[in-house]
C-alpha cells in the first residue's frame, strides 16, 4: 500500500432498496477495511438500517461514516414516508421514487465540493452519476448489487434482440452467444427488458444502460470460481471492466455482525441460535424470499401446508400478512400448534447469515434475489428456487442448471413485486422440498454446494481471487488518483 499520500476517500451510494443497501454497505466496510476513507450516503429514514454496522465497523478502527440526504419527497411527488424502494406500492410510485433518485445531484455536487472525493461507486438509477465525475475529474463505479451471468444474458438480450422474432410469452428460446446452451421464455423476463414493456420504464432502463456503459467500470458482489465463463465474458464480449470482489456477506464473520444485516431482527439472536442448536446438522430448511416479495393469502397458505407435509424442521420468515389477525386469514387450523417443536416462524426481518452459516441449515427455499443466492451459496447451501421479478429467473438457471445446486419449485412466469400469479400447490412444495433434503441426489447436490461454499470463502481470504479484485482495484483508483490530480 502506498503510505506516503492521503488515503483514497470513496463515496458509495446505493439504490435505497435493502438488496442494494445491505451488501453496499459490506462492500463499504471492506473497502474500509483495506485503509481507505468511505463515505455512505443515505437519507434518514434508511440510515437506521445500517448505521449499527457502519459504528461498528468505525469503532474497529476503519475510517467509515455516514453521510444523510433528506430524500426530495416535495420534488419526486410522492407521500412523505417514502425514501426506499420496498415502500413503495404501486409501478407508478416506483416509477416516481426513481426519478426523486435525480434529485439527489445537486446535495452531493455540495458535499463533493468540500470532500473532494476520489471515486463514486454507485447503485442503479443514479443516471447523472458520470455527469457528476466527470465535473469532479474522479472515477466513477457502478455497483448493480447483482451478479456477472444475469448482467451478460441482459447484454445478450439487447445485443441479439430474440424477442423481436418471438410471439407467445411461452415459447421456449435459447439465449443467443452465451457459454452455456440456456433457454428462456418471454414470460420470464423483467417487463422492462421486452419491446412492449411501458414506455416510460423502458426509456427509464435504456437511460440506466447507457448510464452503466459510460461508467469507468463495475464492482460485481461475486467470485471468480463462481461464473469463471460469465467474468470473461463480461470483460471481454462486452468490453467492460469489472471487478468481483464478493461474496461481500462473508466480511460478517462474528454472529453479532450477521446477525445486525439490515433491519432490526424480529428474533433475539440467542433464541434464533438456541432454537438451530437442537436441530441436527444439514437437518432444517430455511424459507425467506427477501425483503421485497408480498404473497397472497391463498399462496401462504400452500406454503404452510407443503412444509409441513415435507417433514423437515424449517424457519419460515413470513414478512406480509404478519398481524396477527391476518395471520389467522391464512394460517391453517392448528398448524403453529402442530409445528412448535418442528418449525420456527419468523414474522419480519431474519438475520438471514446468521441463520444460512449456522451448521443446522440444509436447505433454502429462495426467491433467487441475487444476495440471497450468493449467501446461500456462501454457507454451502443448496435451494429450492422459487423466483418471482427483477432478473431472478436467470439467477434460478444459474443455481439449478449451471451450478446444479438448486431444485426448481416450478414457477413460470415473472410477477411484479406483489405475487399475482396462481399459487404453487401444497404438494409441489413438499415433492420440492423432500427432492432437495432427501436421497441420494440430495447428498449430491449438498456435496456441490459445500465445494463452492469453500470456494466462496477461498475467494475472499488473503491471495484469493476477490482479495486479488480488490486489491487491484484499489492500486487503479490510486493511479486514476495520480492523473486527475497531475493530469
Ligand atoms: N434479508 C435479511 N432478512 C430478511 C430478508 C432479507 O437479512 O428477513 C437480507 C438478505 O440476507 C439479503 C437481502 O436482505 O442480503 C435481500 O436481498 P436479495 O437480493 O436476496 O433480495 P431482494 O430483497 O432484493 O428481493
Amino acid at each position: 500500500m502506498d503510505t506516503q499520500s492521503p488515503p483514497l476517500h470513496l463515496y458509495f451510494l446505493p439504490m435505497l432498496a435493502p438488496g442494494h443497501m445491505i451488501p453496499m454497505v459490506d462492500l463499504a466496510r471492506q473497502f474500509a477495511r483495506q485503509g481507505v476513507k468511505a463515505t455512505f450516503l443515505t437519507t434518514p429514514l434508511n440510515a437506521p438500517q445500517i448505521s449499527k454496522a457502519i459504528d461498528r465497523e468505525r469503532e474497529l478502527g476503519s475510517q467509515i461514516s455516514l453521510r444523510l440526504l433528506q430524500f426530495p419527497s416535495k420534488e419526486s411527488g410522492l407521500p412523505e414516508g417514502i425514501e426506499s424502494m420496498s415502500a413503495t406500492t404501486t409501478l407508478e410510485q416506483t416509477l416516481c421514487f426513481f426519478n426523486a433518485l435525480d434529485h439527489f445531484q445537486g446535495p452531493i455536487e455540495r458535499l463533493a465540493a468540500e470532500d473532494r472525493p476520489d471515486c463514486f461507486i454507485a447503485g442503479p438509477m443514479y443516471t447523472w452519476g458520470n455527469d457528476f465525475a466527470a465535473k469532479f475529474g474522479i472515477t466513477r463505479l457502478s455497483f448493480w448489487g447483482t451478479g456477472f451471468f444475469p448482467l451478460c444474458v441482459h447484454n445478450s438480450l439487447r445485443r441479439h434482440k430474440p424477442l423481436e422474432k418471438i410471439e407467445s410469452d411461452t415459447e421456449e428460446f435459447v439465449i443467443p452467444d452465451l457459454p452455456d446452451t440456456l433457454k428462456t421464455t418471454k414470460q420470464q423476463l423483467p417487463e422492462s427488458w421486452k419491446e412492449d414493456s411501458e414506455s416510460s420504464l423502458k426509456e427509464k432502463l435504456e437511460k440506466l444502460m447507457k448510464e452503466e456503459e459510460g461508467s469507468y467500470g463495475m464492482v460485481v458482489n461475486s467470485f471468480y470460481e463462481l461464473e469463471p465463463a460469465y467474468v470473461k465474458y463480461c470483460r471481454e464480449v462486452m468490453g467492460r471492466k469489472s471487478w468481483h470482489i464478493g461474496p461481500v456477506s462473508l466480511c460478517n464473520k462474528e454472529d453479532g455482525e450477521k446477525s445486525q444485516r439490515g433491519q432490526a431482527a424480529s428474533i433475539g439472536e440467542e433464541e434464533c441460535l438456541n432454537w438451530l442448536n437442537s436441530k441436527t446438522p444439514n437437518s432444517v430448511v430455511y424459507v425467506c424470499f427477501g425483503s421485497m416479495a408480498i404473497f397472497s393469502a391463498a399462496q401462504l397458505r400452500e406454503i404452510a401446508a407443503g412444509l409441513e407435509a415435507s417433514g423437515q424442521p424449517f424457519i419460515w420468515v413470513v414478512k406480509q400478512n404478519n398481524k396477527e389477525e391476518e395471520m389467522k386469514e391464512w394460517m391453517p387450523e392448528g398448524f403453529e400448534k402442530r409445528m412448535q417443536d418442528r418449525a420456527l416462524i419468523i414474522r419480519g426481518w431474519a438475520p438471514q447469515v446468521l441463520i444460512l452459516d449456522h451448521e443446522a441449515v440444509g436447505g433454502f427455499v429462495t426467491h433467487c434475489g441475487w444476495n440471497s443466492l450468493l449467501e446461500g451459496v456462501a454457507a454451502g447451501v443448496p435451494m429450492v428456487t422459487w423466483p418471482l421479478s427483477a432478473e431472478q429467473f436467470l439467477n434460478e438457471k444459474m443455481a439449478t442448471q449451471i451450478l446444479k445446486i438448486g431444485v426448481p419449485v416450478g414457477v413460470q412466469a415473472w410477477t411484479r413485486r406483489t405475487d399475482s400469479r396462481a399459487p404453487i400447490n401444497r404438494e409441489n412444495i413438499e415433492a420440492a422440498v423432500k427432492e432437495l433434503m432427501i436421497g441420494e441426489e440430495a447428498e449430491e447436490r449438498r456435496s456441490r454446494a459445500i465445494a463452492l461454499g469453500n470456494m466462496a470463502k477461498k475467494a475472499v481470504e488473503p491471495g484469493g481471487s476477490s482479495d486479488a479484485d480488490l486489491s487491484s482495484l484499489l492500486e487503479e483508483l490510486r493511479i486514476n488518483r495520480n492523473k486527475n490530480l497531475h493530469g
